[in-house]
């Protein structure tokens, strides 16, 4: 089976997108080092019968963006401030 392999543009980048696979390149917590992973997640709507409308180039844009969160550590969950910043991640939002 081929898959058809899709650009989504998002302000000029494109990511090609295997839309039956899941892009998941984030990195396992590291308690050594205690490194947060700062991260902006958003969220955006999608339709997926354009995913297989060969005419259609899926976009990730103002038009379907839905939210921005606030910076924060993808591992212990906590909204980025200075004061979490100079100290060391836990890992765990518990
Ligand atoms: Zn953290």
């Amino acid at each position: 089976m081929t898959v058809p392999q899709r650009a989504w543009r998002n302000t000029g980048d494109g990511q090609l997108i295997d839309p039956t696979t899941v892009v998941d390149k984030v990195p396992d917590f590291d308690p050594r080092t205690g490194d947060h992973l700062w991260t902006v997640i958003t969220m955006y709507r999608v339709n997926p019968d354009q995913w297989q409308d060969a005419t259609h180039t899926p976009m990730l844009d103002r038009e379907n963006l839905l939210t921005i969160t606030v910076p924060g550590c993808y591992y212990c969950e906590k909204p980025w401030t200075k004061l979490l910043a100079t100290r060391r991640c836990k890992g765990d939002p518990r």
